[in-house]
């Protein structure tokens, strides 16, 4: 139990022991993490002790992280390239793995003036937005299926980028819609750029989640038994509604290169790269209309 009176030191030897006991796989930058949004103060700058209100505070973090609650659902916010999202549950948190995406979308609108912009099934809408803070010429509509999400999305695409460079606000329109019929509704050749994170985990995957993604919706990550049912729609469905040459940049899971370049080979899209992320892993697609 974490109680007033505690020196951070303590308190955070004390945070991590539980977080350890409870399975978390980042028990002592977790500690770190809690102790700072409890005490608003960086624990190992400053040897004050915890006050009754901290350590309350910071005793409930503790619980819900030993719960094994995603961490940022507890902290509400995330960072996310050089801003922050509003986070939380019914939505899936933003991933460091998927910055890489943003950073490549962004790499394929080289000489392109406000570039037309469109993120699927965009979540936080950490796509749309890190395009947009990459790209602050770009206009860029997010769409996204779920009305949890929704929520989060548009205070993000409100207030996230605020306060970053040639950014007016809001930073993206939101558009509530389904990626599996969206496309009807689009402008042939009308976009640049088509950027998406989709759910894409297979049956078995889903069977087999982490404590903390299990408590992700699953929305956002079941895409059928072999993970491939947004591929399929994207391959097929969206070419159209770019203009020639524009461009396609997908997230895909680790062991999806082969299978998600066969789905867009067949449906005509050329130029197919694959990026890695900062693990070393497949974890982008590039594909050009
Ligand atoms: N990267 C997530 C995970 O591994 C999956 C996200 C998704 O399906 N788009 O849990």
């Amino acid at each position: 139990m974490v109680t007033g009176g505690l020196s951070p030191r303590q308190a955070l030897a004390q945070v991590q022991a539980r977080l350890e006991a409870a399975g978390c796989p980042d028990a002592d930058f977790d500690a770190w993490e809690l102790f700072r949004l409890a005490a608003g103060r960086d624990p190992h700058l400053s040897d004050q002790p915890l006050s009754p209100a901290e350590a309350q505070r910071l005793e409930q973090f503790t619980a819900r992280r030993a719960g094994r609650e995603p961490l940022q659902y507890i902290c509400g916010r995330w960072p996310f390239l050089n801003f922050e999202l509003a986070v939380g549950p019914g939505v899936l948190c933003p991933r460091a793995d998927t910055e890489v995406v943003a950073e490549a979308a962004a790499g394929q609108l080289k000489g392109v003036q406000n570039p037309r912009v469109l993120d699927l099934c965009a979540g936080t809408g950490c796509l749309g937005l890190g395009v947009k803070a990459l790209r602050p010429d770009a206009e860029v509509t997010c769409l996204e299926k779920s009305p949890e999400a929704l929520q989060y999305l548009r205070e993000n695409a409100r207030s996230a980028l605020a306060g970053l460079p040639g950014q007016t606000r809001p930073a993206a329109r939101v558009v509530e819609g389904d990626l599996f019929t969206y496309w009807q509704t689009l402008t042939p050749g009308g976009l640049d750029l088509i950027v998406s994170n989709p759910p894409y985990l297979t049956g078995e995957e889903m069977a087999s989640l982490q404590p903390e993604t299990a408590r992700e919706p699953a929305m956002a990550l079941a895409a059928g038994e072999d993970g491939l049912d947004f591929y399929r729609a994207l391959a097929d469905h969206y070419k159209a509604a770019l203009r020639p040459g524009g461009a396609l940049v997908l997230e895909i899971g680790w062991q999806q290169r082969q299978a998600v370049t066969g789905l867009l080979a067949a449906a005509g899209w050329t130029g197919i790269q694959c990026r890695q992320d900062y693990g070393g892993n497949d974890r982008c697609i590039i594909a050009r209309a």
